[in-house]
């Protein structure tokens, strides 16, 4: 056994080859792959072989494209058979929801090239005759899709990997994994060890159990998933003697199944509510091949809903139940990346569509491993969006959840309720008393919106219009019974109310709880030059002033976006998004001197955010504080530490909403006390608490960007229009070559805001594409109501030519094109007027 290898890849399951593959293709023949038993015999062998290609999110949509056409071109590659039966994939719709889901889902298509059609019910029963279509709206297909046998798949991998000099070591267990004082990892196994550069953990359902050999809490636990395969049907044998085309794979997502020929019989894939999760401690030492007793009574809903939608399989017995293990995460996407805290350690773990995505996360793994950087945005699949909080007594409620909604309607505006609340700040239960309808990011709490006092969606606007097995859409009910949030592609139940708080805040005052942001202090003789030489922006000279920064990419896209302000001399605190704390701050540790120049405090959790926005916040704050508060004395993008009654914070004048105000850092400990003082001092004015929604909608009305919406690793500083927050006169930072190579090249995208026209009642959310002439020339990133302008509005980043404003352009939402034209940036006080404001 070799001593040495520039990458260790654990795991001999489709995902860990793939990945041993693409390392292998970028040149570093000099990897290894090292399975215990033999390869495929975790998961991977007893895989359905699925290849669905939908999905609604940018990263894993991009991952299973790739996929798809990779897995043809490496049969061609090896000369092995992958067993590629490329029948389509149809996925029905019995609900106008469903259908809205289905036009949302035609956007992400398009924008990142996967085909697809529509099709009649008619044409349902041509593709699959044996399939009532009673009750179908109509459907999706796919003609790219198919299935393929994971097996062979796996091993045409393998061979494609020793091809171009990997190896592959079978029957070898890793059981240690330790980091040399030089960085290098030592890989030890039942076997001999290896010293690798990097180690690359594609452990399927052992994910914890390797996490746990180098202190990591992955968070991956698996959970039971069941197929049935059945005798063989006269019908089907019959298309197949008289050479007829395989009916592609059938989803009924409304009754939560998939279907598809198997050795003219038929198999039918449920995800049922109550599946359970299953090895919490991980598979033990000698699982092999491992299949879990079946539990048919739990499939029995599907089973009935199948033989009624396809009474072929009624007709025949049952030959085989398969129930394996699916290793999952909280949002059922993978986690394909850096491990955090941890160098040169990678994760390709908590696959729950591995077959599907094995090509396309060994490729960008690959990319990311080798080169530095992945080539497509990976923030939906990265390991660190999620954070300490996701321990197993979370994991174990949210991954059975993810699972139970994997064919429920993804609506953009569903917050799921399972282990929540989990996170939540010391105002929480006073906002919840003022009405507070509450999402969660990385954990936390945060009110959404404000439900006027005994209001309730009327029962009769719940329902989802048939009597379908996924009628899941709406919040859970409060403690009195009341249900007040109805999700929906379109706009919603809680519209007018988000339009309330809008014109609460800008015609007098709000308070909005942003506690969530993450926090860090870097601090040390280093500090300031090492921020320099990591940010776009560099850090204000004089002290007190705010800046808006930016990590690049060596490509120059983005990073990571922080506000940094030197709150004490020579100690620098930075803000980021809540949501990406954990790879905000991995991106910082990674990037910082080990020579304790410069030292990291994560404050997070010591600091309170509380958000007092609107013309009349100065008056509010006046009378809690003897700190000036002119424009002369405490001018927009300053911060300082002031007197907040008897409590005390920093107060940063600057806020995602583009009116007047200030942002009241403090400490946690002190929230309830500076709230209540707020609410008083305010009273008299109005005030009134407002939501994240209202905040997004003002957001946008101001063309604010978002990670990873306008900006990500895909689009350079330049494209996402970061201009004014790049300062290229300066030695270097990361990105700056590539952004001055970039300046005389030219972008190939560029950042808009449009009015869209004519909307009665769906604004775009992003991914939606745009086209001109009837020909694609860009992507809606963001879009919703502007209350403050009156518009329905879309950020969007568009081909270089459609840029200019007044251009007149279609966008279409829900599969409705309307007229969109480019407007100025900042359709909402494009002069910030209302942020500068004197008084
Ligand atoms: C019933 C069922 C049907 C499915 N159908 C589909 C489908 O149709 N389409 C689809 O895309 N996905 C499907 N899946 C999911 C799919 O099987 C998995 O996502 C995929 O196989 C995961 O591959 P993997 O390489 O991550 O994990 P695995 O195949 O489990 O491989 C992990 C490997 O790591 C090895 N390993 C672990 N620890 C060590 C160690 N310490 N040292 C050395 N080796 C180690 C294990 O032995 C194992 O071989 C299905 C799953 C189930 C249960």
């Amino acid at each position: 056994m070799k001593d040495r290898a520039r990458a260790v890849v654990i795991g001999g399951g489709v995902v860990g080859v793939s990945t041993l593959y693409h390392l292998a293709r970028k040149g570093w023949s000099d990897s290894v792959l090292i399975e215990r038993k033999e390869l495929t015999s975790g998961s991977t062998w007893h895989a359905a072989g699925l290849l669905p290609l939908f999905n609604l999110s940018y990263s894993v949509g991009q991952i299973h494209k790739y996929s798809v056409r990779f897995y043809q071109e490496l049969q061609e590659e090896t000369g092995m058979n992958v067993g590629f039966t490329n029948c389509s994939n149809i996925r029905l719709a019995r609900t106008k929801d469903r259908w809205d889901e289905y036009m949302y889902y035609a956007g992400v298509a398009e924008t990142i090239g996967v085909p697809l059609k529509i099709l009649t019910p008619e044409e349902v029963k041509e593709v699959w005759p044996l399939c009532e279509t009673d009750g179908i709206l109509g459907a999706i297909q796919h003609p790219e899709d198919g299935y393929i046998q994971p097996a062979d798949l796996t091993q045409a991998l393998a061979k494609g990997a020793r091809d171009r000099g990997a190896t592959i070591y079978r029957n070898t267990a890793v059981t240690g994994i330790e980091q040399q004082p030089d960085g290098q990892w030592l890989v030890k196994t039942d076997k001999g060890d290896i010293l690798a550069e990097h180690v690359v953990s594609a452990t399927g359902n052992f994910a914890r159990k390797t996490g746990a050999m180098v202190g990591l809490d992955v968070p991956v636990i698996p959970v039971e998933h069941q197929y049935i395969v059945t005798e063989p049907h006269p019908a089907i044998v019959e298309r197949k003697k008289k050479g007829l085309p395989e009916m592609g794979v059938l989803r009924e997502a409304d009754s939560s199944w998939y279907m598809r020929e198997e050795n003219g019989g038929l198999l039918l894939g449920p995800y049922e509510k109550g599946a359970p999760v299953c090895y919490v401690d991980g598979p033990s030492d000698d699982s092999e091949y491992e299949l879990f007793q079946e539990d048919l009574d739990r499939l029995m809903p599907h089973i009935e809903t199948a033989v009624a939608r396809v009474p072929a399989f009624g007709e025949v017995g049952i030959k085989k139940v398969y129930n394996g293990a699916i290793a999952y995460t909280p949002d059922g996407s993978p986690i394909i990346g850096p491990a955090p805290g941890l160098r040169n350690f990678w994760l390709n773990e908590g696959h729950s569509f591995g077959v599907t995505a094995a090509g396309g996360a060994g490729w960008q793994l690959a990319e990311w491993i080798v080169d530095g950087e992945p080539t497509i945005d990976m923030m939906g699949v990265d390991p660190r969006r999620f954070g300490p909080y996701a321990t197993e007594g979370y994991l174990k409620e949210k991954n059975e959840e993810a699972y139970a909604n994997v064919f429920t309607m993804h609506y953009p505006d569903e917050e799921r309720a399972a282990a929540r609340p989990l996170k939540t700040t010391p105002v929480y239960s006073r906002l919840k008393a003022l009405g507070g309808v509450f999402g969660s990011v990385y954990g936390w709490e945060r009110a959404n919106w404000y439900a006027p006092e005994g209001y309730s969606v009327p029962a009769d606007e719940l329902g989802v219009g048939a009597d379908v097995l996924t009628a899941h859409n709406h919040a859970p009910a409060l403690e009195d019974g009341r249900i007040v949030e109805k999700w929906s592609f379109r706009r919603s139940n809680y519209f007018e109310h988000v339009g309330n708080e809008v014109k609460a805040v800008s015609e007098g005052v709000g308070v909005l709880d942003m506690s969530a942001f993450a926090k860090m202090e870097v601090s040390g003789p280093g500090a300031r030059g090492w921020l320099d030489s990591i940010l776009a922006n560099p850090v204000p000279k004089k002290r007190g002033r705010i800046a808006l920064s930016h990590v690049l990419t060596r490509h120059g896209g983005v990073r990571s976006e922080f506000t940094v302000y030197e709150w004490k001399p020579g100690r620098f605190y930075l803000v980021s998004a809540g949501a990406y704390e954990a790879h905000d701050h991995d991106v910082l540790r990674k990037l910082a001197p080990t020579d304790g120049s410069v030292t990291l405090q994560p404050i997070t959790q010591m600091y309170g955010v509380l958000v007092l926005a609107g013309p009349k916040s100065r008056e509010v704050l006046r009378k809690l504080t003897r700190t000036p508060l002119d424009n002369a004395s405490f001018p927009w993008l300053t911060a300082k530490p002031i007197s907040v009654g008897t409590a005390s914070a920093h107060a940063l004048r600057v806020n995602f909403v583009g009116e007047l105000g200030w942002e009241l850092h403090h400490p946690i400990e002190q929230q309830t006390v500076i709230f209540d003082m707020l609410m008083e001092a305010g009273a008299e004015f109005g005030i009134r608490p407002f939501g994240i929604r209202a905040m997004t909608a003002m957001a946008i009305e101001k063309s604010y960007r978002l990670i990873p919406r306008e900006l990500s690793i895909e689009y350079s500083a330049w494209e996402s229009g970061l201009d004014r927050f790049v300062k290229l006169d300066r030695e270097d930072f990361i990105g700056r070559d590539a952004l001055v190579a970039l300046k005389e090249k030219g972008p190939r995208w560029r950042f808009v805001t449009l009015e869209v026209h004519g909307v009665t009642d769906a604004d775009a959310r992003g991914n939606e594409s745009i086209r001109k002439d009837g020909l694609l020339v860009g992507r809606a990133t963001h879009g919703g109501y502007g209350w403050r302008v009156g518009k329905s509005l879309a950020l969007a980043m568009v081909e270089p030519g459609m840029a200019q404003e007044g251009t007149e352009l279609d966008i279409v939402i829900l599969g409705k094109a309307h007229k969109a034209t480019v407007i100025g940036e900042s359709p909402f006080d494009p002069d910030n007027l209302a942020l500068r404001a004197d008084g």
